[in-house]
């Protein structure tokens, strides 16, 4: 049985890097029918919190990496946690401690280390000193491993300190409940960043004094911000939920995940179709940079692929999570907006600018429109013809609406972009819009003559 584990730290919001460790350690668990956990490694007292636990859980969730058991948590699988597995711990070192492969070490109140022994510190803890565990490296020797993306890995054991396994909190260090955990929860594959693998040696050291199975390891590249260090808060949004926040979806997100080291040969799909074909020997042992003008694309590309309702519910759901106003009109004219709308931007907060004239009366004429557009002597004229002519026609068509519009710009002897510019500033109150005739369609007769005639008036009350 294949079992594999995302463990965070709820030290920070659920960082992309993480998400897309958590991706991979997934897509391996689904294709192969395994399994596939979290475990909250909080045993940093100081720096874990229970509001980002929380944000990390929310942000799988919302990608849809979903995991296969944990305690029940009213219906639902919660995460393992660390925190609540002290005990645990503290008897596997103890074991360690009885085969003198750790010791006890003891610091008296001005943190000096006056003691190491294999019993139990029993009359300095009633004089109020506290102690470690520390493991026994073997002082000779090499600690080997296999590594899926760098192959044979080996370090000289000379080179490692003795280290603590169990801090004076009580609390393991995090490469003791790394092991113990994997192994106990019967871990066959550990997929994380290269970041850890300084620490990987110490862990085979103590997988080896206990004379446990080692799982496969896979060490993968770090992202990188394009001044190629590490991706942090100085390159721009790194958490999922600033993603989720400006407007991305989920499966683009996901799909960006997927292909920043992994090479597949698509570059826009939907990940839980190509769980089949996710291959860790196809993923680059070189670090990748994360590119967001790439992501937005790859954003937009899954806004205009997808089914419309989708899309419709997508962005309501964004509305909601944003506390935008939700609109009230119909399905069917929800649905016209964004068919119209999603031509023109890649996500969903720009879906939100763009659609915001279709459907709040309160739209505002941007400053470029009325300078360069409204305010010129012959808007008067193009925006009273258009009423005109406009109002005069039985069918109110895309093909109509084109027609008379070009009229216009014959009739008045200006040029076609001149007239359309106009009237699209009047009807949105932007110049960046869906096709100008489809929008008036969508608007309707009514609306649109309603708006040509509160932009006449809006120009001749307009003071300068
Ligand atoms: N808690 C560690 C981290 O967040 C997990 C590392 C591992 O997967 O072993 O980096």
């Amino acid at each position: 049985m294949i079992r594999l584990r995302f463990a965070p730290s709820p030290t920070g919001f659920l960082h992309v890097g993480g998400a897309r460790t958590a991706l991979f350690n997934w897509l391996y668990a689904r294709k192969n029918n395994g399994s596939f956990i979290i475990r909250i490694e909080d045993t940093d007292t100081q720096r874990s919190t229970k509001e980002y636990e929380k944000n990390i859980l929310e942000a799988l969730k919302w990608l849809g990496l979903t995991w296969d058991e944990g305690p029940d948590i009213n219906g639902e699988f919660g995460p393992y946690r660390q925190s609540e597995r002290l005990d645990i711990y503290k008897k596997y070192a103890q074991q360690l401690v009885n085969e003198k492969k750790a010791y006890y070490v003891i610091f008296d109140d001005k943190n000096n280390e006056i003691q190491k022994q294999y019993t139990y510190p029993e009359e300095y803890i009633e004089k109020g000193y506290s102690f470690v565990i520390k493991f026994s490296v073997p002082k000779e020797g090499k600690t080997k491993f296999y590594d899926f993306l760098k192959g044979e890995m080996e370090f000289e054991n000379k080179y490692f300190d003795d280290f603590i396994i169990i801090k004076s909190n009580g609390y393991p260090t995090y490469n003791f409940a790394v092991v113990i955990d994997d192994h106990l929860m019967k871990i066959t594959h550990v997929f994380r960043g290269e970041d850890h693998l300084s620490n990987t040696p110490k862990q085979i050291m103590i997988y080896n004094s206990f004379n446990w199975e080692l799982p496969i390891f896979m060490h993968i590249p770090l992202i990188l911000g394009d001044d190629r260090t590490p991706l942090s808060k100085r390159h721009g949004g790194t958490s999922v939920n600033f993603f989720k926040e400006n407007g991305f979806l989920s499966d683009a997100l996901l799909n960006y995940l997927a292909i920043l080291g992994w090479s597949v040969e698509e570059e826009v799909f939907n990940v839980f179709e190509k769980i089949k074909e996710f291959e860790p020997s196809k993923i680059s042992n070189k670090s990748v940079v994360f590119d967001y003008k790439k992501l937005e694309w790859i954003n937009g590309q899954h806004l205009r692929n997808k089914p419309i309702r989708e899309i419709v519910n997508a962005f309501l759901d964004y509305l909601k999570s944003e506390n935008y106003i939700v609109p009230n009109h119909t399905e069917d004219y929800i649905e016209n907006v964004i068919k119209i709308c999603r031509e023109k931007i890649n996500t969903l907060q720009q879906l939100f600018d763009i659609s915001y004239p279709f459907f709040h009366e309160d739209y505002k004429y941007e400053e470029n429109y009325v300078k360069k557009f409204l305010l010129k002597p012959e808007a008067t004229s193009i925006l009273t013809l258009a009423i005109d002519e406009l109002s005069k026609l039985e069918l109110f068509s895309i093909e109509e609406i084109e027609k008379v519009l070009r009229n216009i710009s014959s009739k008045l002897n200006l040029g076609t972009k001149k007239v359309f510019q106009t009237i699209r500033g009047a009807v949105l109150g932007k110049l960046v819009t869906p096709g100008l005739f489809e929008s008036m369609y969508v608007l309707g007769k009514k609306r649109t003559l309603e708006r040509l005639n509160k932009t006449l008036l809006f120009r001749e009350n307009y003071e300068i």
